[in-house]
């Protein structure tokens, strides 16, 4: 699938002829994620009738600017995969195994391909730019660029389901936060949603993404997160007042303030802290979700309850 990128050609187009980039929401639908791609496409005399590889200085910038495109529409994607995973459990919320959930899904494949052909593009680039530094000269910087795009990508596409997705960890994220919606038990493996093929029997060895429990319990405080804060060195989660009085009272103590997550040593600084409203808004669902339950329990133990009096009339 011949992805068109984004390309700095705009940028080096002097005077009123440029076309400006215009910054668009985060695509919402398929339709609108393609015409982004395609909106921002290659054009043809991006490099003809210049000599850049006999001019490093100018091919560095260039291409650096290519790569800085690349980036801002892999975060616009980024921003649709959090959207279509807030849309797939809203579903599962409404009706466990909404059909509809399969749709989601298949948009969310789209865009993490999506994301992945143009983090190639970005690898090709950065390569390009250590050759030019190095002295490299290319005599057609265009077709050499696109040669290594089309094998790689097509390498990337001839892959599985399974190979794409089994350990990228949105996508982990995506399964397990539809499967707590109605499940109490651990998320299982993600592989069992994803297609095996038949030449892939040995890699059931390998890494598999799924099974943790997302917690959405403090470890200091035991409770659900409050002001959720993580930390940056290893990741773990606390509530933000927990974790600060943690770490004033190490250091109060003149001790070091390790995380105080179980198994975990890494050391820990207030500027290692970062707010997480996802996580707590992620929380937050969750609570309401156990409280509904509970809430449904107690009205059906009631309805019985009923009953039974009646019974005994
Ligand atoms: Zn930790």
């Amino acid at each position: 699938m011949p992805v068109r990128i984004s390309s700095p050609a705009s940028s080096l187009e002097a005077g009123p002829s440029r076309k400006s980039q215009v910054h668009r929401a985060p695509a919402s639908s398929e339709d609108e994620e393609d015409e982004l791609i395609e909106e921002e496409g290659w054009t043809r005399d991006t490099f003809e009738n210049r000599t850049i590889s006999k001019n490093t200085t100018a091919a560095i910038p260039m291409l650096r600017g290519m790569m800085d495109k690349l980036k801002d529409v892999i975060s616009r994607i980024e921003e649709g995969l959090d959207n279509a995973k807030e849309t797939a459990v809203a579903l599962e919320d409404s009706k466990q195994d909404e059909p509809s959930i399969a749709e989601v899904e298949t948009a969310f494949f789209r865009a993490l391909d999506q994301r992945q052909l143009l983090q190639i593009r970005i690898e090709i680039l950065e390569d390009m730019i250590n050759q030019l530094r190095a002295g490299e000269e290319y005599s057609d910087i265009e077709s050499a660029y696109q040669e290594v795009v089309t094998t790689r990508e097509t390498e990337y596409m001839a892959k599985s389901q399974r190979a794409k997705y089994k350990n990228l960890k949105e996508y982990a994220d995506f399964r397990s936060a539809l499967w707590e919606i109605n499940h109490t038990t651990a998320c299982p493996p993600v592989s069992q949603w994803l297609e095996k093929d038949a030449d892939e029997e040995s890699d059931d060895d390998d890494f598999d993404m799924g099974g943790a429990t997302q917690s959405y319990k403090c470890p200091i405080t035991l409770m659900l997160f409050k002001d959720a804060t993580t930390s940056s060195k290893c990741g773990h989660n606390y509530s933000r007042e927990a974790i600060m009085n943690l770490i004033d009272n190490m250091r109060k103590a003149k001790r070091a303030s390790k995380c105080p997550v179980t198994g975990c040593s890494a050391i820990l600084d207030k500027t290692d802290l970062k707010a997480n409203p996802s996580l707590q808004k992620r929380a937050d669902e969750f609570d309401r979700r156990q409280k509904r339950r509970e809430e449904e329990k107690e009205e059906a133990d009631e309805t019985i309850a009923l009953e039974d009096e009646e019974d005994f009339d």
